[in-house]
């Protein structure tokens, strides 16, 4: 087969980490061909530099005369010219388990292709071939990918395939392994479920669940969906979380506690709860981000970091629709609903840094904060995916609220899909607050909406999500959290608060460390920081297991003398407990019957 550029990956031993891969251009630039590795994978905003596991490159022409090249950039090579067609050959080094990068041993290999293939500069929208050659001694293990098939491929096989140009190339991961598969279609499209790793899943309960949530994702855009096949692609391991979406599959890395078992109750529970949350997050991405999606992203610049403010809508308006598409494929129930969104209202109330960074800011600095954090975080940060998820709420009800049902966030979607995704128009950083306006005409008020986008997304007030929430039929009580492990959604298991400290601590040798310590907390008002090794409370030894307990026993205004160590001093600090702060959120439906009829009709999307 003829291909203007082809790539050949192989790893004759798995065993070792290394993929090799045999890159050939049929038609080098004249005057020497530049190649480069993406410094970033699309959808997780971080420099990785995955040339690092590039080791070096070696090329020749088609008559075996070996052409010189060199690095002119971290990330970026030249050759020499050349007659003929050029051969690269180079290898990778694969040992990074996230959807993110590649990974490869006996039992299997992932890979992105931003890790492993290398950018042709200039002939970027040429036809990209792919030949993917079993490992020898690995006769079991099949292919999973997204990447179209050429026309001499069995389904799941090893062999040749194709992508349109290098965007396409490197927006459908792969599997290689023997791994299990079960499939279904959604609105006359074929979704496939992979799934590497040892496991006892459910197989059919899975795709039962799945089929429900893609159809109404699919119906909720309108049909015919963007793709003409999907793939989940998913990792189980004892314990992990990840998931990355592309367009037409996702890579997921999830424990394998968190799939179904034959036993999974009909109302599921929540870790297989959070997988479905999982699965239909990456889905509605298919339009979110990966059609509808900032003006920056068009084309992405995978050289450097991509500024946008816009972060709160591709993955806030998406972290809204993961749970309520769960709701509304009739997966969970409203009640099961009611507690995710209280624990999401509680994440947002835990995080004292929505008091020091705008969303948008969030959005912006996402490269530096958001994806680098530290023991500072809580404090200083907050989460485009948390409040970007509450601004998509109270954009939702308040649309609903004034224009009688009329007009939504799910108008607002259909229709950025309609003028932008659909027809791969960029949205620029003021097309969304524009098209919500027009939506609704005269029900809002222009200076009703100035307040409205200027405190979601450039202050740090609090959310009117409150009062927006009792516009649609739904109460919202704040009370302060039981223990660590209370997440919200339910009412209080306790007759007395317990004191407060504002210390996050976890095991470590000799005592406690800290993790965080909240701004402004009798921890912090105290000395205490981040790091310091907690060691004893009133003269006693403390360790993980008990401190949370010692704490609890003790009433607000009491004193507290905490010995720990900083470094290798010992240091006592006099802790004065407080009231816990009400950051524990519960939402029940009203009982009347109007608000329940306003409730079902933003839940269910009628
Ligand atoms: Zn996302």
């Amino acid at each position: 087969m003829t291909s203007a550029i082809l790539y050949r990956i192989s790893s004759p031993q798995p065993a070792s980490h290394i993929f090799q891969v045999v890159l050939t251009i049929a038609n080098p630039h004249p005057e020497g061909q530049q190649l480069r590795l993406p410094n970033w994978i699309p959808g997780s905003y971080m420099i990785r530099d995955f040339s690092r596991h590039v080791g070096t490159i070696s090329a020749q022409n088609d008559k075996g005369v070996t052409v010189a090249a060199h690095k002119t950039g971290k990330s970026d090579w030249q050759c020499e010219k050349t007659d003929g067609a050029l051969i690269i050959h180079y290898e990778v080094y694969a040992w990074d388990l996230s959807v993110r990068g590649a990974h490869l041993d006996q039992t299997h290999a992932f890979f992105n292709g931003t890790s492993v293939f290398l950018e042709v500069v200039g002939q970027q929208e040429r036809v990209h071939t792919v030949e993917m050659l079993q490992p020898e001694n690995q006769k079991d293990w099949r292919v999973a990918t997204s990447l179209p098939l050429a026309a001499s491929t069995k389904p799941f096989g090893f062999g040749l395939y194709q992508a349109a140009n290098y965007d396409e190339l490197i927006d459908h991961p792969v599997e290689w392994g023997d791994f299990t598969v079960a499939s279904f279609t959604a609105c006359g499209v074929l979704h496939e479920v992979v799934i590497t790793g040892l496991h006892r899943a459910d197989m059919s309960r899975l795709c039962r669940d799945l089929e429900k949530i893609c159809t109404t994702q699919i119906q909720f855009f309108g049909e015919p969906a963007p793709f003409s096949r999907y793939v989940f692609l998913v990792t189980a391991v004892g314990t992990g979380y990840g998931g990355l979406e592309h367009r037409a599959s996702t890579a997921l890395l999830c424990s394998r506690d968190d799939l179904p078992l034959s036993t999974e109750p009909e109302e599921p529970a929540s870790r297989y709860r959070g997988f479905l949350g999982l699965c239909s997050h990456e889905y509605f991405h298919s339009w979110n981000v990966k059609r509808i999606k900032p003006a920056v992203f068009q084309p992405y610049d995978l050289r450097q970091e991509t500024y946008t403010p816009l972060l709160w809508a591709f993955e806030g308006i998406t972290s809204y629709y993961d749970d309520l598409m769960l709701l509304r494929a009739g997966v969970i129930s409203t009640e099961s609903y009611l507690e995710l969104l209280s624990q999401q209202v509680t994440r947002h109330l835990r995080t004292v840094g929505r008091f020091h960074q705008s969303v948008a800011d969030s959005s912006w600095d996402v490269w530096t904060k958001y994806y680098k954090q530290e023991e500072n975080a809580v404090n200083s940060i907050v989460s485009y995916y948390v409040k970007g998820s509450l601004i998509a709420l109270c954009l939702d009800l308040l649309m609903r609220q004034h224009t009688e049902g009329r007009i939504s966030l799910d108008t607002l979607m259909q229709t950025l899909w309609q003028q932008f995704g659909k027809v791969a128009k960029g949205v620029g950083d003021e097309d969304i607050p524009r098209v919500a306006a027009e939506l609704c005409g005269s029900a809002i008020s222009k200076a009703q909406w100035q307040t409205f986008w200027q405190n979601a997304l450039y202050q740090t007030d609090e959310l009117p999500f409150g009062e927006l929430l009792v516009t649609a039929g739904v109460s919202c009580t704040l009370r302060a959290a039981d223990n660590a492990q209370d997440l919200g959604g339910k009412p209080s298991a306790l007759q007395q608060v317990p004191a407060w400290w504002g210390a996050r601590t976890q095991a470590a040798e000799g005592g406690v460390a800290l993790q965080s310590v909240v701004r402004n907390s009798p921890a912090q008002q105290a000395g205490l920081s981040a790091h310091d090794l907690v060691v004893a409370i009133n003269g006693l030894r403390i360790n993980q297991a008990s401190i949370e307990k010692t704490i609890a026993s003790y009433a607000a205004g009491d004193v507290l003398t905490v010995h720990a160590f900083r470094r290798d001093e010992l240091m006592a600090f006099s802790v004065t407990l407080a009231n816990p702060p009400q950051d524990t959120c519960v939402l029940a439906l009203n009982p009347e019957a109007a608000d329940g009829e306003r409730a079902m009709q933003w839940l269910l999307g009628h």
